[in-house]
């Protein structure tokens, strides 16, 4: 895969894809604010790199999901500003994308500065299904620019004009954060450091089952907890009260049990779960055994022996992956699970990896020190699509 060091980008205009859909509220004075301006720290490295090379950067992105008109709730503006706070240089908003605008703003650019287009979901043919329709953007795209940098890793996995499309007409190359996150997950899949633990939770086990299937060839332990968990209880004949089931899926998970137990997988489970009778911070909760859930109850945290038990099988681990939080962490009474696991993680010696938003988001709202993990993707559905083993249409083209 090539880096932007592999190019030549002294007064050259440089398009690079990057993922700036940050959350955003009303500031209440007509204007949005961004919440949370970690997608727009990630970018930093490759804009700065080629901007002290003498580059003329042009970034695009998307913001939330305008199809294909332009709302003014979901402008880059924001971005914009922010960006120039960050980078403590004006950054130019286009009016469009590839219109008039574009083509005078790209014009003013001199070495060393960025311009920004209008989010690129304004243009319908963005992320439309017809290829003819997504090349014809891409072409424009394409002449905007001598190069392209694909930067935007919560995307990647998208076939988009700018993410996969553009990257086929210029010479491209793979943007530093892309390349970070590509970097973890290559060690993760195909070269891990044992013991291998990876840790899933979430809602959904039908979200995650491609996960499983893919990584039960090569990790040492899976721990399961979160909603999905209890589709593992009922599997092996226990009862689930009200907790998240997915009843279609029991079959396909004794499979995967037995599966885990021919290939020597230590499968380790919840042995206690918090369980509430609602879906609720103020509903009645208890501690119970896996083995004595009533009906009427709902599992919403893994309980405080299962914590122990997965702190306890991720201590030593040298490789960890973890996915999908262990309970309803936004609920202060379900949090416990996720933040024990969390911070077992972070004792870890070795390579850890948080992929999933919710899991990320998780280590956030918690408070629960970044620095303690190796990796936080910042790309949950990418992350994800990795580690079911796909190929990604943006990464592919980059390696071609
Ligand atoms: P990620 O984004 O990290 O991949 P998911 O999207 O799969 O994670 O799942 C996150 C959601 O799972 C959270 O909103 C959390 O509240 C929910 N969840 C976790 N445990 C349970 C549970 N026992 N019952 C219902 N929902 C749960
Ligand atoms: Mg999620």
């Amino acid at each position: 895969m090539q880096t932007i060091d592999d190019l030549d980008v002294a007064g050259r205009r440089v398009l690079v894809r990057a993922d700036f859909n940050v959350p955003l509220e009303d500031a209440g004075d007509g204007t949005r604010r961004i919440t949370d301006d970690g997608r727009i720290r990630a970018a930093l490295p490759t804009v700065e790199a080629l901007r002290g090379r003498g580059a003329r950067v042009i970034l695009a992105a998307h913001l939330g999901r305008p199809k294909g008109e332009a709302k003014p709730e979901l402008s880059l503006a924001p971005v914009a500003a922010r960006l120039s706070e960050l980078l403590g240089v004006p950054v130019a908003l286009a009016a469009d994308v590839t219109g008039p605008s574009a083509h005078a703003v790209v014009s003013a650019l001199g070495d060393g500065d960025v311009a920004l287009l209008e989010n690129v979901r304004y243009d319908r043919r963005e992320d439309s299904k017809d290829d003819a329709e997504r090349a014809a953007l891409a072409a424009e795209y394409a002449e905007l620019a001598d190069l392209f940098v694909s930067d935007g890793f919560g995307v990647v996995h998208r076939k988009q004009a700018s993410v996969s499309d553009v990257a086929t007409l210029l010479p491209h190359a793979a943007g530093r954060l892309v390349l970070s996150e590509v970097e973890v997950f290559r060690k993760v899949l195909q070269d891990p450091d044992r013991p291998y633990a990876v840790i899933l939770g979430g809602s959904k086990v039908s979200d995650k089952l491609g996960v499983i299937t893919n990584l039960l060839h090569n990790v040492d332990r899976l721990l399961v907890g979160g909603g999905m968990c209890f589709t593992f209880l009922a599997a092996l004949g226990k009862n689930v009260g009200s907790s998240l089931l997915e009843a279609d899926q029991v079959e396909t998970v004794k499979g995967l049990i037995a599966d885990a137990e021919t290939r020597g997988v230590e499968l380790v489970l919840p042995v206690d779960v918090v369980v509430a009778t609602a879906f609720s911070a103020d509903a009645e909760h208890k501690v119970v055994s896996v083995d004595d859930i009533e009906d009427g109850w709902m599992g919403l945290d893994i309980g405080p022996n299962s914590s122990a038990l997965f702190a306890d099988r991720i201590a030593d681990a040298r490789t960890v992956v973890w996915n999908g939080p262990m309970g309803v962490f936004e609920m202060t009474p379900y949090a416990d699970g996720t933040r024990a696991v969390a911070e077992a993680i972070t004792r870890v010696d070795g390579l850890t990896v948080v992929g999933g938003g919710d899991s990320a988001a998780a280590v956030r709202l918690l408070g629960i020190d970044e620095s303690g993990f190796s990796h936080i993707s910042t790309g949950g559905g990418a992350s994800l699509e990795f580690l079911e083993g796909r190929t990604l249409p943006g990464i592919a083209v980059l390696e071609d």
